[in-house]
């Protein structure tokens, strides 16, 4: 079995969308960036850098990369799964604690310093470490691997491209279910059964849906409220395709809106293009978001923008590069990110529109295709 895992056809469950050859390639560069940081090898822990590295999704497992080989270690319930591993990988199951594992195997004799992943291990793990390679040196690496998942290969697009299409299909069909007297949960249940019916593995997170003044909390949860005439109805929903995600928002309305909502919506729209204007390689990711902060205060709303303007998007929801007004990352070519400028006033309500967009050269192209003028049900 040594054909590709191509990205349409994982083989094995919990190996989908890394084939051998994107396998390679990014131990290839993770490689470069160990050396560059004089690191003899590198231990991997967070279980979205392992997916990443070697397409492994299942929930307990290491992998350890050196220069010339990589070692991976789980447990018994996963050796089967392993088995779909590209083949450089060694593989091997150890009964116990997979560090010792590592330690027991000498897989890092001769090795002096080993990097670390130091934002995902726990205190307890960190000293498991100390122990397991006592007279090794640990250093952070600082998101290396990240950094490099920062910058997506055209597989990658096309899953993450697919996902946001899923989530534009479901939102064109969840608007003509919004009215008084439905609940936020139930147009949240509709929102993550559509996904699946459409394809998708999973929500990418638990759907947001909230309604009147609950919309100017940005990450409220679906409650059984029901919606009220007048409500506007912030929705924030996701699917993953081949473990890639999608991020959308929008708001809508029922029934009347106010001037004084009007000019919310209007002001995110406007502080929406400004910052997707400002997008392509090159472009610090802090002036992206002083573009949409910028449109916002000058409209008198700057203290109702509480969050950064968006995020990466990859196999986490959450990932390199920050959009914010502290961010030091700088857009690359290939990164996939949000745009979601909020406004949020208390007691009142709240707006966010929210796209899925693909860094280039020259600017950007747009995932999502979902229609952002304003729907009043
Ligand atoms: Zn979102
Ligand atoms: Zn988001």
């Amino acid at each position: 079995m040594h054909g590709p895992l191509t990205s349409q056809r994982g083989i094995g469950i919990g190996f989908k969308g890394v084939s051998l050859v994107s396998s390679r390639a990014r131990l290839a560069r993770l490689r470069t960036e160990l050396s560059r940081r004089e690191l003899d090898a590198m231990v991997v822990t967070a279980p979205v850098s392992i997916r990443y590295l070697c397409g492994f999704s299942g929930t307990n497992a290491l992998l350890v990369v050196k220069s010339r080989s990589a070692l991976f270690v789980t447990d018994p319930r996963y050796t089967e799964q392993s088995r779909c591993l590209p083949r450089n990988i060694i593989r091997r199951t150890v009964l116990g604690s997979l560090l010792e594992g590592v330690a027991r195997l000498g897989f890092l004799k001769g090795c002096h310093s080993l990097g670390i992943e130091e934002d995902s291990i726990t205190l307890e793990r960190f000293r498991q470490m100390r122990r397991a390679f006592s007279g090794v040196s640990l250093c952070d690496t600082y998101a290396a691997i990240e950094c490099l998942a920062s910058v997506k290969e055209k597989v990658e697009i096309a899953a993450l491209s697919k996902a946001a299409e899923i989530s534009d299909a479901v939102f064109k069909e969840i608007v003509p279910l919004i009215r008084p007297g439905v609940t936020e949960v139930d147009i949240a249940d509709e929102i993550t059964c559509r996904q699946r019916n459409h394809g998708a593995e999973k929500d990418a997170f638990d759907p947001i849906v909230a309604a009147g003044d609950r919309s100017a909390q940005p990450h409220a949860r679906a409650t059984a409220c029901k919606i009220r005439r007048g409500d506007s109805v912030v929705m924030d929903f996701g699917c993953t395709v081949q473990g890639y995600g999608s991020d959308l928002t929008r708001t809508v309305v029922v029934g009347l809106a106010s001037a004084r909502f009007r000019a919310m919506y209007e002001t995110v729209l406007r502080a929406r293009e400004e910052a997707v204007g400002k997008v392509r390689e090159g472009v610090e990711a802090r002036v992206v978001d002083a573009a949409a902060r910028k449109v916002i205060s000058s409209r008198g709303f700057g203290r109702y923008f509480v969050h950064s303007l968006g995020h990466g998007l990859g196999l986490s929801v959450h990932e390199r590069p920050r959009l914010s007004p502290t961010s030091a990352d700088i857009l690359q070519d290939g990164n996939v990110l949000t745009i979601e400028p909020g406004i949020y006033i208390p007691g009142y309500c709240g707006v966010r529109i929210e796209d899925d967009i693909v860094v280039r050269r020259a600017g950007c192209t747009l995932l999502t295709k979902s229609p952002r003028e304003l729907v009043i049900l």
